[in-house]
């Protein structure tokens, strides 16, 4: 999908520090950190929100989420602790219509979320 931008960091036309990739996933910092850690794990394939996976994306969900698991290691908050999230769709906040985790950490979370 030419005009979305996750992909264009996919094919490095636009340019995000790269925090991990490997042959399914890559993962780059938010511009506009929430916390000390925050990075987005997302699919090298284009798929718009978590709502359109099928039975047979389970291991490229499976792998989306071990790979925030890498990510904590790689950033020193594994044994601190982390979150995950996923928005999903207008009320669920997303605003990049390319799925993405959002890895969380380096301070403590607050419950409930906004
Ligand atoms: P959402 O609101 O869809 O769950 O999350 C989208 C995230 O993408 C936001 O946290 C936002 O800061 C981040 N973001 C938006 N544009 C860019 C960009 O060009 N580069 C990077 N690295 N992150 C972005
Ligand atoms: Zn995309």
């Amino acid at each position: 999908m030419n005009d979305c931008l996750f992909c264009k960091i996919v094919a490095r036309t636009i340019p995000a520090t790269l925090v991990y990739e490997d042959d399914l996933v890559v993962a780059f910092d938010d511009i506009n950190p929430q916390a000390p850690t925050h990075t987005l794990v997302i699919p090298r394939k284009h798929v718009t929100s978590i709502a359109e996976l099928e039975d047979s994306d389970v291991g490229l969900l499976g792998r989306l989420m071990l790979a925030g698991n890498k990510i904590s290691k790689l950033k020193g908050i594994a044994d601190s602790g982390y979150r995950f999230v996923i928005n999903i769709g207008e009320d669920g906040g997303q605003s990049v219509f390319h799925l993405h985790l959002h890895v969380l950490g380096g301070r403590h979370m607050a419950w409930p979320p906004g």
